[in-house]
C-alpha cells in the first residue's frame, strides 16, 4: 500500500520539516510563510525554502493576500485541494452515507441510501466492500490519492483493534478484513466519536477543554471531551447514554434491556409516540419535516423529548462540569425549536452554578461533523 506521504514526494526519507508543513495544512487553511515558520518552529530563510519547494511540486498553492493592516499584505498558502482526498463512511442500522472530502475539508460527493441493513452481516459487509471504491472510481479518483477511510459505525466499536462488536463482527477484524479488499488504509469508530471528533477539530468544540456532545438521531449517545482529550473510555465503548436505564416504563429498547433514555428520547422514540397518538407511522425525518411545517402534534413531542433530555443533561453537567453542551445529529434541523425545551430540562434540573457555567448551542456543523470526524483521524493515522 502506497502511502499518500509516498505519493507527494514526501515519503520517510523526506524531511520531518515538510511533513509537519503539509499536516500543519491539513488542519488549517490559508496561512503565511510566518504562521507556517511560527507552527514549525524554524528560520524564516529555512521556511521559505520548503514552502517554495513545495509550491514547485504543486502540493501547497497560493491562495491570494491576507488582510493586514499596513504594509505588504503577505501571501497565504494553502494544500493544492486536489491533492488527496479522504473518504467518510457512515453506517447505520439502516443507511449507508460515504462523502468525499478534499483537502480544503469540503464534501466533493455525497451518496445516501436507506436500502441498507446493517443486521445482515454478510450482505452487509459485501456492499460496503463493492461500493465504495466504485463510488470512488464513478468520481474519476485515482486510488493512490486516497489518504484512507474513515467509517463510523452505530454501535460498540473498539478503534484501536479495529473491530466492530455490535454489527459486521467477524472472526477477523472488520479494518483487516476491508484492507484486504481495498488498496487504502481503513480506520473505524463509533458514529458519534466521529462527530464528536469533527466538531472538536473543526467545529464548535474547537479549542475547548470540557465538552459534551449530543448526538440525537435515530437513537441517542454522546460524545465527551474532557481536558481537550476525546474519552473513549476502556474499551472505547463510552457515551452509550441512550442506553442508561432513566424511565420506570415497560418500554423494551432496542438494546433488550427496558426504560432506557432512548425509549423515550431519540427518533425512534418519536415514530412510535407519533404512531400510537394517530395510528399512523411515519419515518422520524418525515416527522422533523412536518414539525418545521408547523405540526402542532409533533411539536408537542418533540417539546416534551426536549424536556426530558434536558433532564437527563443535567446528569452529566453535574457529573462532568462542562463549559459546552453541543445537540448535533438528525435532530439539529429542528435544533432551534428544540433548544428551550432543552434548555428547560436542564436549568430544571441542574446546581445553578453548573448550568450557568455551561453555555449551550446547536452545530452548525450538522451531518458534516461526522464526515469531518473521518477525515480528523485519517488525517491523525496519516502522520502517526
Ligand atoms: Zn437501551
Amino acid at each position: 500500500m502506497r502511502s499518500f506521504l509516498d505519493s507527494l514526494g514526501v515519503g520517510n526519507n523526506q524531511s520531518l520539516q515538510t511533513r509537519k508543513i503539509i499536516q500543519y495544512l491539513l488542519r488549517e487553511k490559508g496561512k503565511t510563510v510566518l504562521e507556517i515558520r511560527d507552527f514549525c518552529g524554524l528560520s524564516l530563510p529555512t521556511t521559505i525554502k520548503f514552502v517554495n519547494e513545495l509550491v514547485e511540486k504543486n502540493i501547497l498553492i497560493e491562495s491570494g493576500k491576507k488582510e493586514s493592516s499596513g504594509g505588504r499584505r503577505p501571501t497565504v498558502y494553502n494544500l493544492n485541494p486536489d491533492q488527496g482526498y479522504i473518504v467518510g463512511v457512515e453506517l447505520l442500522l439502516k443507511s449507508f452515507r460515504m462523502s468525499i472530502i478534499n483537502l480544503h475539508h469540503e464534501v466533493i460527493y455525497d451518496y445516501e441510501t436507506d436500502n441498507f441493513d446493517i443486521s445482515q452481516r454478510d450482505e452487509s459487509f459485501d456492499f460496503v466492500a463493492r461500493t465504495v471504491p466504485a463510488l470512488i472510481r464513478s468520481k474519476g479518483i485515482a486510488e493512490h490519492k486516497i489518504l484512507g477511510v474513515g467509517i463510523g459505525i452505530t454501535g460498540r466499536v473498539n478503534r484501536a483493534k479495529g473491530i466492530s462488536y455490535s454489527f459486521l463482527n467477524f472472526d477477523e477484524s472488520l479494518t483487516e478484513l476491508l484492507e484486504k479488499q481495498w488498496p487504502y488504509p481503513v480506520f473505524i469508530d463509533n458514529d458519534t466519536h466521529f462527530m464528536t471528533m469533527g466538531e472538536q477539530v473543526f467545529g464548535l468544540a474547537r479549542d475547548k477543554q470540557n465538552v459534551v456532545y449530543v448526538n440525537l438521531s435515530r437513537g441517542l449517545a454522546v460524545g465527551l471531551i474532557s481536558n481537550g482529550q476525546i474519552h473513549n473510555g476502556h474499551s472505547y465503548f463510552a457515551g452509550e447514554f441512550g442506553h442508561v436505564t432513566f424511565f420506570n416504563n415497560d418500554k423494551l429498547c432496542i438494546c433488550g434491556k427496558k426504560g432506557c433514555l432512548s425509549t423515550v428520547v431519540s427518533g425512534l422514540a418519536l415514530e412510535e409516540t407519533y404512531a400510537e397518538k394517530t395510528g399512523r407511522y411515519l419515518p422520524y425525518r418525515d416527522l422533523l419535516t412536518l414539525s418545521k411545517q408547523g405540526d402542532r402534534l409533533v411539536n408537542e413531542l418533540l417539546s416534551d423529548m426536549g424536556e426530558q433530555l434536558g433532564k437527563a443533561l443535567a446528569m452529566l453537567i453535574q457529573v462532568l462540569n462542562p463549559e459546552l453542551l453541543i445537540l448535533g445529529g438528525r435532530f439539529i434541523d429542528v435544533g432551534e425549536y428544540l433548544k428551550y425545551p432543552i434548555i428547560r430540562g436542564l436549568s430544571l434540573n441542574s446546581l445553578p452554578q453548573l448550568f450557568a457555567d455551561c453555555e449551550f448551542q446547536v452545530s452548525p456543523l450538522g451531518e458534516k461533523a461526522e464526515m469531518l470526524g473521518a477525515y480528523a483521524l485519517v488525517m491523525e493515522k496519516v502522520f502517526e
